[in-house]
């Protein structure tokens, strides 16, 4: 078989310098610089208000607005009682293509009810966020409408939510705003119902 000879092109004698590469990187810089400088001054004399600025938000104490269909951390939703309105299916385990939610679901007291999850993980880490899981749900159970994109952890294990955290998304805060042992542990999350239904419910509503 024949071998095909790839030339690499040579770096030029300025291109080594780096330095015209640099001033030319420099040169767009500065030129955002000062016509974002000039338009903002204008736009506070009502001058040139037809032409837009550059904008920085000033992340994370300000949030740039989020689109209403944007997919964002998931939550779990709960029925007027606190239990959790997902009825073990397990539906949303099976269709996520990452593998990357944990089910464990127990009979329900209530036999209108078929089951409920004493474990519920996912682990975002792996998750996708392709909102799969949130399609196929038959109980409308699970949504991705938090608007809460920081994921912040000191290890992958800590990656995982928990059913506490996923049905109350503000357990699980930026890491430094957190007030709970981080990560946080509930008292389901062996994944055994234990005791009555009063006290199975009464861990799921108040984590421990
Ligand atoms: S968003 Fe996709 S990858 Fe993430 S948990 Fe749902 S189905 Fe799995
Ligand atoms: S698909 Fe919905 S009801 Fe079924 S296990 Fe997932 S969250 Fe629960």
């Amino acid at each position: 078989m024949a071998v095909k000879v790839v030339q690499r092109p040579q770096l030029t004698f300025w291109e080594k310098l780096y330095i015209p590469q640099i001033l030319c990187g420099l040169r767009i810089t500065f030129r955002h610089f000062f016509r974002n400088l000039f338009l903002h001054i204008a736009h506070r004399f009502g001058r040139k208000t037809d032409v837009r600025a550059g904008v920085t938000y000033q992340y994370p104490e300000e949030l740039r607005p989020l689109f209403s269909r944007l997919r964002t951390r998931h939550r779990l939703m709960v029925r007027g009682n606190g239990a959790p309105r997902c009825v073990g299916c397990m539906l949303c385990e099976t269709v996520c293509p990452a593998k990357c939610i944990t089910i464990v679901p127990a009979e329900h007291p209530d036999p209108d009810v078929e089951k409920f999850p004493v474990r519920f993980d996912i682990n975002l880490g792996v998750c996708v966020y392709c909102g799969y899981c949130v399609e196929v749900c038959p109980e409308d159970a699970i949504r991705m409408d938090t608007g809460i994109l920081d994921i912040a952890a000191t290890s992958r294990e800590a990656m995982k939510l928990d059913l506490h955290e996923l049905m109350n998304p503000e357990l699980r805060k930026p890491v430094a705003a957190c007030g709970l042992d981080f990560p946080h542990q509930c008292g389901v999350h062996g994944g055994e119902l234990r005791g009555s239904w009063e006290e199975t419910l009464a861990a799921l509503t108040h984590p421990e």
